[in-house]
């Protein structure tokens, strides 16, 4: 959108300072957040280019009550580059980067079994990195971690295709991550070209991310290229046969399954393999950056909002927390006497780790480490629900109960050209690793650093 007519100027709120990136000339440029008929955008002035108005969030009043409540940023353990340009130029991670890796990415490879109309890789034939180059990469991870990585996402490209991919997974595996995921497509899963009962073998600790945009094939036509719904259903069924925990994640678009994502997670919470699911908002790179109408982006309070109301008996806006790289929200639900409902935000409240690994350790240390008047209840609040020998029980049986009894929602969004805002950019968990060692977070990587060569 160019920018508004005066009547509209008058009507604005200016919320925040922060600064744009302008990615026709590649400079960093001056930029506001404001509030306008309730709604948040970003306002940024490109002295070249002119200034421009974009949609951040539709419900400028519930991302504000967001911003108020959000959980304090934990920097990175060690920074791999000196600032010198500014943000978001030295990405690496500099020492501005703001929060450490909740997730850290590794692309195995570009090549692609599918080829996505909005894919952010814009994957299709393409090169596999060795497994020596990825073991290093994967050591760095942990290395700048000081030894505790959180969770490694094995990726794409579709990393199914990679010729060594079970080594990888197993390499990974052998690593401190508290999880490593498989992102992908499912296809190979489905049709055979991966042995599941292989992936069943690399134990507790390991899960798939699949990408599950909806429940018919007018979203995989539009989305994906082609209707896949009975192969991603088929590729479901495989994981709970063999025991392996899924998170599905959707990519959603307005007048396509923004409509149905109430309905998505009714399905999710009842299938036997799946423990999580991450609505995320479309972004425009990659393979997909003038595709639809950036002005009218899904945002993150949108779905918050969409999903209170279709799925309202489940989860209301006010059980959303919002997560401290301000990019995404989540709520944990519990299983209660067959019926699933969120968890009392004393505990949410407490979840202060990483909410896709987070666990009942996680819970009893928040519970030992807050005050009195906070770590009682939390304590009571657990006792509650969990078993009195918890503690004492394998791994596996631990994992199994969080598994069985809890379910994590998750809706996070992304910065593109159109939205990038650097003080959101500064604190994205998410990061790509790079074969020379370093980190590049998720958004600036896909917006301004991907189309250069790999080291
Ligand atoms: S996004 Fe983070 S790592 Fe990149 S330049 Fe900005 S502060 Fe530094
Ligand atoms: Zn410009």
């Amino acid at each position: 959108m160019a920018s508004w007519p005066m009547t509209e100027w008058l009507k604005m709120e200016l919320l925040t300072h922060t600064q744009s990136y302008c990615a026709a000339c590649r400079t960093a440029v001056p930029a506001q957040t404001v509030e306008l008929n309730g709604a948040l955008y970003l306002h940024s002035d490109c002295p070249a280019c002119g200034s421009r108005d974009t949609l951040v969030e539709h419900d400028a009043a519930l991302y504000r009550r967001w911003e108020s409540s959000r959980r304090p940023n934990t920097a990175p353990e060690n920074s791999q580059k000196t600032a010198e340009r500014g943000c978001p130029f030295d990405c690496g991670l500099c020492p501005a980067h703001r929060q450490k890796s909740c997730i850290a990415l590794i692309e195995i490879t570009d090549s692609c079994d599918l080829g996505c109309p909005v894919c952010y890789a814009d994957s299709g034939s393409g090169s596999f990195l060795p497994l020596k180059t990825i073991e290093r990469m994967l050591d760095s991870a942990v290395e700048s971690a000081n030894g505790k990585p959180e969770i490694l996402q094995v990726s794409g490209g579709e990393p199914t295709t990679h010729p060594q991919i079970l080594p990888i997974l197993r390499t990974a595996m052998q690593r401190p991550f508290k999880y490593v995921m498989l992102n992908t497509n499912g296809l190979a899963l489905q049709d055979g070209r991966i042995d599941v009962a292989e992936l069943a073998r690399l134990g507790n600790g390991f899960e798939v991310y699949l990408q599950f945009d909806g429940l018919n094939d007018r979203i995989y036509e539009t989305l994906r290229g082609k209707a896949l719904l009975e192969e991603k259903l088929r590729a479901l069924n495989l994981l709970a046969e063999h025991g392996i925990p899924a998170t599905l994640v959707v990519t959603v678009r307005r007048n396509l399954n923004l409509e149905s994502v109430g309905e998505l997670l009714q399905f999710a919470i009842e299938h036997p393999a799946v423990r999580g699911i991450n609505y995320q908002c479309e972004a425009y790179f990659g393979r997909n950056p003038e595709q639809g109408i950036p002005e009218e982006r899904v945002t993150q309070t949108e779905i918050v909002n969409v999903l209170s109301q279709s799925a309202g008996s489940l989860v209301g806006t006010e059980d959303f927390i919002p997560l401290s790289c301000g990019l995404a929200s989540m709520v944990y639900l519990e299983k209660i006497n067959k019926t699933w409902q969120p968890i009392p935000r004393v505990l949410s409240d407490a979840w202060k780790g990483n909410p896709l690994t987070a666990s009942v350790e996680d819970l009893m240390e928040a519970a030992a480490g807050a005050c009195l008047c906070k770590g009682g209840p939390i304590l009571e609040a657990l006792t509650k629900r969990l078993p009195p020998d918890l503690l004492s029980r394998s791994i596996e049986e631990r994992s199994r109960l969080v598994h069985d009894r809890f379910f994590h929602l998750t809706v996070s969004g992304f910065l593109d050209d159109w939205n990038f805002d650097l003080n959101r950019a500064c604190r994205e968990c998410a990061h790509v690793l790079q074969p020379d060692g370093t980190k590049i977070p998720f958004s600036a990587y896909n917006t301004l650093y991907r189309e250069m060569p790999r080291v």
